[in-house]
Parts: structure tokens; C-alpha cells; sequence
């Protein structure tokens, strides 16, 4: 096989988990299946530069590594799969080969995007609960753009409470300074709190 096809099966493997569509997915669903089917578990997939760069499905998985396109990073204890010439452990994460460029999706600018990005979580107070709006730290009438670093997630009681003033003008402070998001905000966002504590060194998560 040569470097070009390898390549473009690698990208046709892996790739087409990065659109939005596919972040969509309900994580609680997902993982009440792990117990019954572990062909349903994900897998934390590295580039050869142990960068995360997305998940993919068991199948997916034990394709790349039955290819050597992968090499196992770590498995699931306990669980085996039988095939029918060999035992293959369940891969929780692997990483590729060869170094891939990945064209990550443009992540849009949207509501759902900077609630995600924020974790759904107020930039002010720290609340997760209740309806979550998005404010403008520079307030748009006075000139604040729709930018990823000028909108934060915020509750409705912080946004009513600065109204049209800037942070410091309210004596609030951010929580963080909002950053355009990358595709690891997404990973993460995707996997939710089920996290496998194996793939947090990967994902930067405490
Ligand atoms: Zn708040």
C-alpha cells in the first residue's frame, strides 16, 4: 500500500467524527450501553504526536490496530474480545503511526458553541443551573463584537445585573478568559462527565 492510500484510509477511518452532527450525541445513552455491549465503548484516538484528536468506535479501532496503522495506548481491564483466531483486548485508546495533518472543522460561532466551550457553566458566578444566556463582555452598543473572546456564557441574574456595563464597570470578574475554542473543548464536551480516567492525561482534565 502505498503512503497516499494509507493516508486517505487512515482519514476515511477516523475522519467525519469531527462535524458537529457527531458531538450531538447523548452521552447518558451511550454509556448505559458500555455495560451490555463493549463494541459500544469509545475510543480515545492520538496522533502520533500524542494529541488527541478524536474518538472513534471499537470497530474503528481494532481496524487501524489489525493494520498496524495504531498501536494500543491502553486497553480496558478485564474485558476481551474473541475473534475467531485471537483474543484482542478492548482498546481505550490508541495512537496512529504516522503523523496525520488533520483539517479540523471550523467550529462556529454560535449560542450552543460558547455554552459548550464554557462548559455550560455562568463565567460570572459559576452556576450551571437554570436558563443560561450569552452576554457581551463588551456590551455590542458600545461597540463589544461577536467574537469568541468578547462572548461568555452567563445566568440570566449575571447578565441582568451587569446590563450594559463592562465587567469592571459591574465589579464582576470572569472565571476565565474566553479563548476560541479547539476540537479538545469538543472531545471533552462530547465524552461528558463519563470520562475514563485513562484518557484524561490526554485531554488536560484534572
Ligand atoms: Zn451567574
Amino acid at each position: 500500500m502505498t503512503n497516499e492510500s494509507s493516508f486517505s484510509l487512515i482519514c476515511k477511518i477516523i475522519y467525519g467524527i469531527f462535524g458537529g452532527k457527531n458531538f450531538d450525541n447523548n452521552n447518558s445513552k451511550d454509556s448505559k450501553e458500555f455495560l451490555g455491549n463493549p463494541l459500544k465503548n469509545k475510543v480515545l484516538v492520538l496522533n502520533q504526536s500524542y494529541e488527541p484528536i478524536s474518538i472513534c468506535s471499537v470497530k474503528k479501532a481494532i481496524l487501524l490496530l489489525f493494520l498496524t496503522k495504531a498501536e494500543l495506548i491502553a486497553k480496558r481491564d478485564g474485558i476481551v474480545l474473541n475473534s475467531v483466531h485471537s483474543k484482542v483486548p478492548l482498546p481505550s485508546i490508541i495512537r496512529l503511526s504516522r503523523y496525520i495533518n488533520i483539517p479540523h472543522k471550523k467550529i462556529d460561532l454560535s449560542r450552543k458553541n460558547i455554552l459548550r466551550r464554557d462548559g455550560f457553566k455562568c463565567q460570572y458566578c459559576g452556576t450551571t443551573s437554570g436558563n443560561l444566556t450569552v452576554d457581551h463582555i463588551i456590551p455590542k452598543s458600545r461597540g463589544g463584537t461577536d467574537s469568541w473572546d468578547n462572548l461568555v456564557t452567563a445566568c440570566i441574574s449575571c447578565n441582568n445585573k451587569k446590563g450594559n456595563r463592562t465587567p469592571e464597570e459591574a465589579g464582576m470578574k470572569l472565571l476565565a478568559k474566553p479563548r476560541k475554542p479547539n476540537h479538545i473543548i469538543f472531545i471533552k464536551s462530547f465524552i461528558g462527565s463519563a470520562i475514563d480516567n485513562e484518557w484524561k492525561p490526554y485531554l488536560f482534565v484534572d
